[in-house]
């Protein structure tokens, strides 16, 4: 199958490749997963396509024809020197939408100074929302691109019993109320008119200052 603009190339076929992989070929997208040992090979390759090369190697990337693929990414974590060269190989090849792994901050800053245009810090992510959730102060955690998050709390007590409207939610904080869920109830949109009950759980999105300031009150 020739590959296009919406082909996805992932390279390296670890924990964090194999199911990038796994989710884009579910979801039924052009995929082509490359790893450099041919027993990560052969491991996935009866589940989507693979191939095998050295992605480091200027001319195998020619040989897979990557500038076809309009999206790339480098799931490396084990050399950060693989990486940070596949990077630039596939910069070099004209695939703009690249995705990489960085496994530290200094690996990450690299990346950027390349252009790298999206870096994903799986293990520094998943450690920071943890860290969030074992401190019992946010139920779950999002964190979106850039500074805001989405969370789910429980109602802070200096608003419990009064309406997003009568406490000015995002006008006092800056924070949106997407929705509440009450014991027993069904979840229901922010409105002006919504009353925040103690027990009720809020997801509320906004800055890590705005969420932090909207929680003490
Ligand atoms: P994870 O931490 O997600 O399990 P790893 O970082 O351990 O993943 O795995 C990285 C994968 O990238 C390995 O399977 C390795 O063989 C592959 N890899 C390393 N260097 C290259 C390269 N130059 N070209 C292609 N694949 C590579």
């Amino acid at each position: 199958m020739a590959h296009t603009n919406r082909s996805v190339l992932v390279v390296g076929l670890g924990r964090f490749g194999s199911s990038i992989a796994t989710t884009l070929d579910e979801q039924g997208q052009d995929v082509l997963a490359v790893d450099i040992s041919g027993e990560m090979v052969n491991r996935w390759s009866p589940y989507f396509p693979t191939a095998q090369a050295d992605m480091t190697d200027v001319i195998a990337l020619e040989q897979l024809g990557v500038s076809d693929f309009g999206t790339a990414v480098v799931a490396i974590g084990d050399s950060i020197e693989a990486s940070v060269i596949t990077a630039g190989n596939l910069l070099d090849a004209g695939i703009n939408d690249l995705w990489a792994k960085s496994v530290s901050k200094e690996h990450a800053r690299i990346l950027q100074r390349i252009g790298v245009r999206h870096i994903i810090n799986a293990e520094m992510d998943a450690g920071k929302r943890v860290g969030h959730l074992v401190s019992g102060n946010y139920l779950d955690y999002i964190e979106l691109e850039g500074v805001h998050s989405v969370v789910k709390i429980h109602t802070p007590a200096h608003v419990a019993g009064y309406s997003i409207g009568d406490v000015k939610v995002l006008d006092r904080y800056g924070v949106t109320v997407v929705g509440l869920k009450a014991p027993g109830r069904d979840f229901e949109y922010g409105s002006k008119d919504l009353v925040m009950h103690r027990n009720d759980e809020l997801v509320i999105m906004g800055t890590q200052d705005q969420i932090d300031r909207f929680i003490r009150g």
